[in-house]
């Protein structure tokens, strides 16, 4: 179990976001699909979110207020969860180790 001080260390560096509905659905749309449902899932959802927010998930902490939804098969998406990336042009830029 992690300690008080260990949590802490993890987020000192990092800018906390608590990412609204509004940019949460922003992101759905920009997913094709999820780790459950597609063989392309790639990426982890934060990198969705940078796309939408403009911000690096390796500065950020996302904390969705509610979580987001799979267009595909409706299965709950996570901040960790991998996505299949629709239209994501700057994240196949940033992130292409990522991206099949
Ligand atoms: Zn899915």
């Amino acid at each position: 179990m992690r300690n008080t001080r260990q949590i802490v260390g993890k987020y000192a560096m990092r800018t906390i976001i608590v990412v609204s509905r509004k940019t949460i659905l922003h992101a759905q749309v920009q997913i094709g699909g999820c780790e459950s449902c597609s063989e392309d899932a790639g990426i982890i959802f934060e990198f969705v979110l940078d796309e939408v927010t403009g911000r690096e998930a390796l500065d950020t902490v996302y904390l969705l207020s509610e979580p987001a939804k799979c267009p595909a098969c409706g299965a709950r998406v996570l901040e960790d969860t991998l996505v299949e990336p629709v239209g994501m042009e700057r994240a196949g830029r940033i992130y292409p180790s990522f991206i099949h």
